[in-house]
């Protein structure tokens, strides 16, 4: 018998996906040498007693599996954390389990609760794992959009949030609505009022909610997070889901957590433990320490408001259109009024000339949408050294 010289074709279960523009747009700024705004990390390194916390966890020979839902003194620390801050207790043992990042916790909580034919409200742009992983779990992307709010010019001046049409998307058959604050592209923040809005929508529905607060700690001006742990009602119906590697600037490390109700989180558990089964010990001994000092997340917002505002006061140099940034560490531009032929490009082409021609990388908003919506606007990070934002900016400045 011979050998068949290629493998059997199957059909793909996700035959819309490419490879996420993250990963595109990051390879592309590599391959032109472009100053990478693109996708969202830090181009600093993390405090050296988070990288001693680690290795002393190694060195003390912490290298074997740590309990599946991972370890008590990190799922402890979190616990003490998210009380402080929203004033809600999640029992360390019954509600709060290590993931392997937010994108982990996001797929196995989807999978964990959508059964096929399930309908899973999105609000887009939305961040681009959530719509393929609902279609993992067999389930049905109900979108509604961000209402755009234009400026008289016809440019883009904020985002807000569909209330009609999401009263409309959620119903008796919603399974869940995924939201998302501070809100990655737009950096839009919900407000109390929000959440208490949110609340009254889902009242009388089954819907679940999952709630990706993985820019928790980068809410500016003085402003607070909402999350939907401060909120009791949504609390009780809710997957919260966060990431280490965004708040302490390590975002390789890829760790994470999900804090939900006993019986979500059982539910979470059952996929976890036979999809990633457990997170990497040393990392989580070196996080548990690290989180035992509140300073490092409570000075995040100055840290990050001042390169906004360095990033912001040089970008108003340049023709771009500024849209609002209240939280997150990415800032929004409107180009569709730049005086060069290409402002009159879609957004993915006008990114990948920015990256090739001016050398600097930044993300479609368009790739947050399932459906092609051109709002010329596109996204850069400013999770930067000061020398790098300001290279970039000479650069947009020119334009
Ligand atoms: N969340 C990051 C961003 O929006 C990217 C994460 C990733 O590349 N998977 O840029």
């Amino acid at each position: 018998m011979t050998a068949p010289d290629h493998a059997p074709s199957f059909p793909s279960r996700l035959p819309n996906v490419g490879t996420t523009v993250f990963t595109v747009m990051s390879a592309l700024a590599v391959e032109h040498q472009a100053i990478n705004l693109g996708q969202g990390f830090p181009d600093f390194p993390c405090d050296r007693k988070l990288i001693t916390s680690v290795n002393d966890a190694m060195l003390a020979d912490r290298n074997q599996y740590p309990p599946m839902i991972g370890i008590a003194e990190l799922r402890n620390g979190i616990c003490q954390k998210i009380k402080n801050l929203y004033g809600h207790h999640y029992d360390p043992d019954k509600e709060i389990t290590i993931t392997a990042g937010g994108t982990q916790g996001i797929l196995t909580a989807i999978l964990a609760c959508v059964s096929p034919g399930d309908e899973v409200v999105i609000i887009e742009p939305a961040y681009d794992s959530y719509r393929p992983s609902i279609e993992l779990a067999g389930g049905k992307t109900i979108a509604v959009s961000l209402q755009v709010k234009r400026d008289p010019n016809g440019q883009v001046a904020s985002y807000e949030i569909p209330w009609e049409a999401l009263a409309k998307a959620i119903h008796s058959k919603t399974r869940l609505l995924i939201i998302n604050s501070p809100h990655n592209p737009t950096g839009m923040v919900w407000q109390e009022a929000d959440l208490d809005r949110l609340a009254q929508l889902v009242k009388n529905t089954s819907a679940l909610i999952l709630s990706d607060e993985v820019y928790e700690h980068m809410v500016f001006d003085g402003a607070e997070h909402h999350s939907v742990a401060s909120h009791p009602e949504l609390a009780a119906r809710s997957f919260l889901i966060s990431s280490f590697g965004k708040t302490y600037h390590v975002t390789g490390w890829k760790v994470g957590y999900v804090a939900a109700p006993p019986l979500l989180t059982k539910e979470f558990r059952k996929v976890h433990q036979f999809n990633v089964f457990t997170v990497n010990t040393p990392m989580q001994y070196g996080l548990a320490s690290y989180l035992e000092d509140a300073s490092h997340y409570l000075n995040l917002p100055d840290f990050y408001q001042s390169k906004r505002d360095f990033f912001r006061a040089g970008l108003e140099k340049t023709q771009f259109k500024l849209l609002p940034t209240p939280g997150t560490y990415f800032q929004c531009v409107d180009y569709s009024a730049l005086s060069i032929p290409e402002s009159k490009l879609n957004e993915a082409d006008f990114c990948q000339w920015l990256t090739t021609k001016v050398g600097v990388a930044a993300i479609p908003v368009s790739a947050f949408y399932d459906q092609p919506t051109e709002s010329g606007v596109i996204r850069f990070c400013y999770a930067k050294e000061e020398q790098t934002l300001s290279n970039a900016l000479q650069r947009l400045q020119n334009l």
